[in-house]
């Protein structure tokens, strides 16, 4: 028999906060507070501000996810993302 739709919604759920909390970036935590199930308005990035470009770009890598401060920082240095990790 098949599991009850229960869980499969539940493991789903779990999967996916799992990928939101990290950066579509680098990969690495992004200590987003959405994704950790707590308020907007305690997620570091609202004291950040983000770049209207860097806004841009993250919508075409990952619209759903937040960056990290790391990468954040990079591109307000560089004036762009880091390279993304992918064929390493
Ligand atoms: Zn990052």
């Amino acid at each position: 028999m098949s599991k009850p739709l229960f869980y499969e919604l539940k493991d789903s759920a779990n999967n996916m906060a799992a990928a939101e909390t990290r950066c579509p970036v680098c990969q690495k935590t992004n200590e987003c507070a959405v994704a950790n199930q707590r308020e907007a308005s305690e997620c570091w990035c609202m004291s950040r501000g983000f770049p209207p470009e860097l806004k841009q770009q993250l919508e075409l890598i990952d619209p759903e996810r937040c960056l990290c401060d790391a990468c954040l920082m990079f591109f307000k240095q560089h004036g762009h993302l880091p390279e993304l990790s992918v064929n390493k």
